[in-house]
């Protein structure tokens, strides 16, 4: 028998190996003895191996007779170790990664690199025991000879956990020090064994359920029925904002976790915040893990063994946890599933939501997918009866929908330069940035503000655009400020009111920073000039409006919450806590504040120039752009005040906004989709994105163009090569081509013979090739 091992190396292939030095005698005498077979090392488990030079580690995935490798046997080498003795990844964890691997196109290897934690890749063993301290029977103080008093002190915590003894985590928590151990084993003392660790408790209610709505209980019991089937159940349960979909998840969970199976629950990268599991930790007392980009190596090995091992018994985590091996998943829930953080974007392309979907299926368990503003996608596998769909139209206790209105903005800017935002002459540092005191916000936006505040509420304006200025230019001659590796404006960072804070240029593409320079360097006018409108130019002409006591009667606190505001450790703690004040505010937020945040004084909620996402070009830009407008407008009203929406916007008649404003995100998104079906765009077709990174786009786009060339026969839409949407990125130049296909199979025919050829072209050599199957943006 050979063994075959997945390697992380990037060759879409496997590769053979004799069964290791110490057991190859016997290969070779015995033919097909059952002791032979059972001495190689298990499908599902670790081995080293040399390749080429190196020495790797990669995982056994199949055990074959020697006549079916394309190797003759006398060119095979033997496995250098056998790491693991039992599997640590199950058939059904290599068919998922099997899975991965052939529906996005990735090497084996690559993909099983992905699914294990660093520690796990590197051959660390898995140990799984824990070490026990415990007094020998029959030895007494007595037989303890010590005079010092710390000693007798550290053998009487010990002999306090009785005749089982405790672990060597817990004496140490508990001061015990492990010389001393030692030496009380050598003196015949005390022992130390070797156990597995302890099983959880089951999980039990922490807190009583609240009651649930019609709607509620019919979504709780359609997903419990499926998962007391043991079937896959795929469920979109789309709820307007405040329509209780936690409270669905945690009643649908308690009948899983008291059946004694876990359940994972997938949150975006950014609403992973302590208050997530604090709302989980409140209904359970229940074993509760929390994955997230976070964690040092040791704690991912930790979460990772404790998925496997089903001592982590609810799983919150962000989207790699979807990869994680469970001993008893019972149900998945992707919270927020529209979010784009669900999308891998480098390495292995996977979508969560997809993988999800894909596990729930191969295990037989219920997934939910749950979210106010459903992505394309999925409402199409709604229509195709591929998902349920569970409707929450209802917002729970007697909280009111907030009112979305449209604001025409095409008259704004209006110029407030008579009321300037704090000393000018401070600000020297720079030369001459005057700008227009422009707001950006229209007189009706700015007369609501005013009014809520003076009604003693609170109001966000969104804006996702931090920094004072995205541009600075040269208003003699058009020069802007550009970053020299990205084709891309620096923004001006810049504060008036603070001027111990530097003022600089920086790419928020590739954080290449420089100072502001005196003058320009084309002509030398000294009239440049900051050009838009950032969070903090925002928060400084808010300033002026409401904060400035030579220009208003009452003053209120603006609170900007943006990157650059919340570095520092505590600083969202301290945002928080002049928010939950209650006391009249307005907050100026970029995107951060879009999700998993519950602001509930705030009762107006403006967005100046949201609607851009209409205008770009960007076929996916008005799906993205609504989502985020529903989010923002689901931060306002959610206590028993309403909520009010401005929405300022230069084409007050686009159809869609219009529709988004009048009738919500649903009719919207299904007038989007049948848009998408016209145009043929996906989710009708099926797309693949490839992109070349080179140095120069000529390099770049050669590739793509002979990768055209050599591609068989099809009947997919092809464009490109063209520019990437931003063609040069940190000095390297984007090049892509998008394959679109009516049908998935056909798609993925073509992939699979043609693109681990394109990566053997002679002109992709020391390029970077990706291949993004799925994607959501080009
Ligand atoms: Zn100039
Ligand atoms: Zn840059």
């Amino acid at each position: 028998m050979l063994i075959r091992v997945a390697l992380p190396v990037p060759l879409y292939r496997e590769f053979d190996y004799l069964p290791s030095s110490n057991n190859t005698n016997s290969a070779n005498t015995l033919t097909d003895s059952a002791s032979n077979v059972a001495a190689l090392p298990p499908i599902g488990g670790r081995v080293q191996v040399s390749f080429g030079r190196q020495t790797l580690i990669g995982i056994v995935v199949d055990h074959i007779d020697s006549n079916q490798s394309d190797v003759p046997l006398n060119k095979l080498k033997a496995i250098k170790q056998v790491i693991d003795t039992a599997p640590i990844f199950d058939l059904q964890m290599l068919s998922l990664a099997r899975w991965l691997a052939s529906y996005y196109h990735y090497p084996l290897g690559d993909v099983l690199s992905v699914m294990l934690p660093t520690l796990i890749r590197q051959g660390k063993p898995l140990d799984m025991l824990v070490t026990h301290w415990r007094i020998l029977p029959n030895v007494s103080e007595d037989d303890f000879h010590s005079n010092a008093h710390k000693q007798k002190q550290q053998f009487a915590m010990l002999k306090l956990h009785g005749e089982h003894g405790a672990s060597e985590d817990t004496l140490l928590l508990e001061g015990m020090e492990r010389p001393f151990l030692k030496r009380l084993e050598e003196n015949g003392l005390i022992e130390h064994f070797l156990e597995e660790q302890a099983a959880p408790r089951p999980v039990t209610l922490a807190k009583m359920p609240l009651t649930l709505n019609e709607q509620q209980q019919q979504a709780v019991d359609k997903i419990v029925a499926t998962a007391k089937q043991a079937k896959y159940g795929g469920f979109l349960l789309n709820g307007v904002t405040g329509s209780g979909k936690t409270e669905v998840y945690l009643q649908a969970m308690q009948t899983i976790l008291e059946a004694g199976k876990q359940v994972l629950v997938l949150v975006p990268e950014i609403g992973l915040t302590p208050q997530t599991r604090a709302r989980f930790a409140a209904r359970f007392a229940a074993n509760i893990l929390l994955l997230h980009s976070g964690l040092n190596v040791t704690q991912r090995l930790h979460g990772w063994e404790d998925c496997r091992q089903g001592r982590a018994q609810i799983i919150i985590g962000t989207r790699s946890s979807i990869l994680h091996p469970f001993a008893d998943l019972g149900l998945i829930v992707v919270d927020e599933s529209h979010d784009q953080s669900y999308k891998q974007q480098d390495t292995l392309r996977y979508h969560a939501a997809d993988v999800a979907l894909y596990r729930g299926y191969q295990l037989g368990i219920p997934v939910v997918l749950g979210t106010a503003t459903p992505s394309l996608e999925h409402l199409k596998l709604v229509q195709d009866g591929k998902l349920t769909e569970l409707l929450l139209t209802q917002r729970a206790g007697n909280a009111k929908e907030a009112t979305m209105q449209l604001v025409d903005a095409r008259d704004t800017p209006t110029k407030y330069s008579d009321s300037p935002a704090a000393p000018t002459q401070q600000a020297s540092l720079l030369p001459n940035l005057k700008g227009s005191q422009n707001t950006g916000l229209t007189d009706d936006t700015i007369v609501a503000i005013r009014e809520t505040l003076e009604a003693g509420e609170q109001v966000l304006v969104f804006l996702n655009r931090r920094g004072y200025a995205p541009i600075l230019l040269c208003e003699a001659c058009g020069w802007q400020a550009d970053c020299v590796r990205c084709e891309a404006h620096m923004t001006v960072h810049h504060s008036q009111l603070n001027t111990q804070q530097p003022s600089y240029l920086k790419c928020h593409h590739c954080d290449w920073q420089a100072s502001i320079p005196l003058a320009c360097p084309d002509c030398a006018s000294v009239n440049l000039n900051a050009v838009g409108m950032g969070t903090t130019r925002l928060t400084e002409s808010l300033h002026a409006l409401f904060s400035n006591p030579q220009t208003s009667k009452k003053t209120y606190p603006i609170i900007q919450i943006d990157r650059d505001t919340t570095r520092k450790k505590d600083s969202w703690e301290d945002i928080y806590r002049r928010i939950n004040s209650g006391n009249p505010a307005i907050l100026v937020g970029t995107q951060m504040v879009a999700k998993g945040h519950h602001f509930p004084n705030v009762t107006l909620v403006c967005l100046p120039n949201a609607d851009r996402g209409f205008l770009s070009p960007d076929f996916r830009s008005p799906e993205h752009t609504a989502q985020l407008i529903v989010q923002v407008a689901g931060r306002s009203g959610r206590g028993s005040k309403p909520g009010k929406v401005l929405i300022q916007t230069v084409q007050p008649e686009n159809p869609l906004l219009r529709k988004l404003v009048r009738d919500g995100y649903q009719p919207f998104a299904l007038e989007l989709l049948k848009e998408r079906k016209m145009l043929g765009l996906p989710p009708y077709t099926y797309g693949a994105l490839i992109r070349c990174e080179a140095k120069t786009l000529q390099q770049a786009t050669q590739v793509l163009k002979d990768a055209i060339v050599i591609m068989p026969p099809h009947e997919l839409a092809i464009l490109g090569p063209i520019d990437a949407p931003m063609k040069m990125k940190n000095s390297r130049y984007h090049s892509q081509l998008l394959l679109l296909s009516k049908q998935r199979p056909q798609l993925h025919q073509l992939l699979n013979f043609w693109w681990p050829q394109v990566l053997q072209l002679p002109s992709a050599k020391y390029l970077k090739l990706t291949l993004d199957v799925d994607p959501i943006g080009w």
